[in-house]
């Protein structure tokens, strides 16, 4: 409870995701938007975060020639292949995943304002999956009022 007298409302959700190849950026606004409506919050601070050491959220446009130009980016910073390149990948074959969601980022903070996402011009939050192919995370918290 504030000076105001307002409680303070807190919201979790974790959304799952089941990439059915390596590599996909998908856009995940509408599921967060979703998030946003159900906690009733007006305002206040919506995080969003992968809770896996080899996917990303991050935000950025969301244009398919952009896209590409991630992926071909990503490729030349941490190639996936050779495997054997990477100390990493002994008993796992992943380190390019683990070095791409370090530069793509763990998490977004976006703001809340009269109960929607208070992006600037053509932001779109992302989950950036580097190692797909089975069932992964991303949580969803939302603090306000
Ligand atoms: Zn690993």
């Amino acid at each position: 409870m504030d000076r105001q007298g307002k409680i303070m409302k807190t919201f979790r959700k974790e959304l799952w995701f089941d990439i059915k190849q390596r590599r996909e950026l998908i856009n995940i606004t509408p599921q967060v938007d979703n998030c946003i409506k159900e906690s009733g919050i007006k305002e206040g601070l919506c995080l969003v975060n992968a809770m896996h050491i080899s996917a990303s959220v991050f935000i950025n446009d969301d244009e398919s020639g952009l896209h590409h130009d991630f992926e071909i980016w990503l490729e030349k910073l941490a190639p996936e292949k050779p495997h054997k390149q990477y100390r990493h990948n002994g008993f796992e074959d992943n380190a390019d995943a683990h070095l791409k969601r370090t530069i793509m980022g763990r998490e977004v903070t976006v703001a809340i304002t009269n109960g929607s996402l208070d992006f600037g011009p053509w932001e779109q939050i992302f989950y950036g999956e580097f190692d797909g192919k089975r069932r992964k995370r991303v949580l969803v918290k939302i603090i306000g009022e």
